[in-house]
């Protein structure tokens, strides 16, 4: 299938890890930012044909994953309720909040539904005028575009039965937040494509700057995640910290323009809270005060909600590139796919889902 099968070429694949291969001459610690390109990684095998030297790290770009717990708390606290009807992506559902979870408020006759796009929650406030009908708000810039466009078209309608919980999260401020640590191993990163499809890289040449760190904008597809590695390292051994972008079919250094003229007039950047990380200063957008009457959250009482990761949960340490998911006391026994104990084994995005669906065995037997 062209623009698929071209980036998953075997041949092509080799001739990049024998490039990689031929620049290396001592151990680098790459992070590839996005959980679709750990799942790339994991499901192609591709650190199967890296040299030994390069370590891959995976951080924290699952929506679902960094999803506070507090949040998924308030999503269960709304959906719960007789007039609401609570509408999200699918992954969302089994995430696990403190006491409960979303397909279970379904299961006890919560009115929970799936939807694909947001504006399909308009349609369904538009249908059933007198019942609360919101929508769960989750993810990185890449759905934030889509989620303001809704509540936007909301206002303009005038749809006052229609409301979004919105935990938005921003990539570059939890990526400082890593790079900062005095525990950060990381010394390049893979940045998620699809992010800098909408905002563009203006941003992360301030993290390269300030941290003296190569970063490659990368694509999703095997051939684009062997590529950004090949230019990572090229830019280590050289001493150099630039940023290049390996996805140049998507991204362009300006991002997509009027897409951040629509998160600008609904959105504004607050703190926000990360699963198990905790609260990064300006790292999550919020609702406008203009667009206030769509805001769930206040509509419904939930802002003091607070809650406490589960102790045994490692996720946060994972998300951050210090520790992988075999390390945890709980991975592949109390906490599987379809019995998840932290978020990243929830979603098909999560980095312990990827280890436990492609490198199981493998994962365990690394750890022992
Ligand atoms: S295996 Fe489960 S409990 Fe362990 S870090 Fe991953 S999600 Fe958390």
């Amino acid at each position: 299938m062209k623009y698929i099968d071209e980036y998953r070429d075997g041949r092509i694949a080799g001739s990049l890890a024998a490039a990689i291969r031929s620049r290396v001459t001592r151990p680098w610690v790459l992070m590839e930012i996005c959980g679709g390109q750990t799942h790339t990684i994991m499901r192609y095998g591709l650190e199967d044909v890296l040299p030994p030297e390069i370590e891959l790290v995976h951080g924290p770009g699952c929506p679902v994953c960094v999803a506070a717990l507090e949040t998924v708390d308030k999503a269960i606290a709304i959906a719960s309720r007789p007039e609401v009807i609570f509408v999200s992506y699918g992954d969302m559902l089994r995430v696990p909040g403190t006491n409960s979870d979303l397909f279970r408020v379904k299961a006890a006759g919560g009115d929970v539904r799936v939807v694909y796009s947001p504006m399909d929650t308009l349609k369904i406030a538009r249908a059933n005028p007198t019942r609360k009908v919101v929508f769960f708000g989750i993810g990185f810039e890449t759905t934030a575009p889509a989620n303001a466009m809704a509540v936007w078209q909301a206002k303009r309608e005038g749809l006052e039965n229609f409301s979004m919980l919105v935990s938005h999260v921003l990539v570059p401020p939890a990526m400082r937040l890593i790079l900062s640590s005095p525990e950060n191993r990381v010394q390049g990163l893979i940045a998620p494509g699809h992010v800098c499809a909408v905002m563009g890289w203006r941003e992360y040449e301030e993290l390269a700057r300030d941290f003296h760190m190569p970063v490659v904008i990368g694509g999703f597809e095997p051939l684009d995640l062997l590529e950004a590695i090949r230019m990572l390292v090229c830019q280590l051994e050289d001493g150099r910290a630039e940023v290049e972008n390996q996805y140049v079919r998507s991204v362009t250094y300006a991002g997509n323009q009027a897409a951040q003229r629509v998160m600008g007039q609904v959105f504004e950047v607050t703190d926000r809270a990360w699963r198990g990380i905790g609260a990064i200063p300006r790292s999550g957008y919020r609702l406008r005060e203009e667009f206030a009457a769509y805001d769930a959250g206040k509509l419904f009482g939930t802002e003091g909600i607070a809650a406490a990761e589960p102790a045994d949960c490692i996720g946060a340490q994972v998300l951050q590139g210090l520790r992988k998911p075999a390390e945890c006391s709980a991975f592949s026994t109390r906490c599987t796919p379809e019995s998840p104990l932290g978020a990243p084994m929830v979603s098909t995005e999560g980095v312990c889902a990827a280890y436990y669906r492609y490198r199981r065995y493998a994962a365990i037997e690394g750890a022992r």
